[in-house]
């Protein structure tokens, strides 16, 4: 039998499922987009974490590891990545609504 996905709106003859790759604005590491936390610059709530993927705003990308989180708010890189200058309030933001790594971290 023969696998099938009834749901899902075929884009193209036989085309095999594309996984969009995206880069850590710290470690420029290349990885799934599902690898990666989105962060995103609203005009309503600020710079905040994107778990959907789809908030409209100019976005960035972090990996999980935790020294890419600190550079992030040590250094002017999502700064520069968002082109908005980030607040005390949008950095404890960041923190707080960051995403606990999945399970399977290979170290
Ligand atoms: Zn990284």
């Amino acid at each position: 039998m023969a696998r099938q996905e009834p749901n899902r709106k075929q884009r193209g003859p036989g085309r095999p499922r594309h996984i969009p790759q995206r880069t850590c604005v710290v470690c420029r590491r290349t990885l799934d987009k599902r690898a990666l936390v989105r962060i995103v610059r609203t005009p309503e709530d600020g710079v905040i974490v994107d778990p959907t993927g789809k908030r409209a705003g100019r976005g960035a990308y972090l990996c999980h590891e935790d020294q890419c989180w600190e550079q992030a708010f040590k250094t002017h890189v999502l700064d520069r990545a968002l082109r908005a200058e980030l607040t005390d309030a949008d950095r404890a933001r960041l923190r707080e609504q960051r995403p606990r790594p999945v399970d399977s971290a290979n170290t």
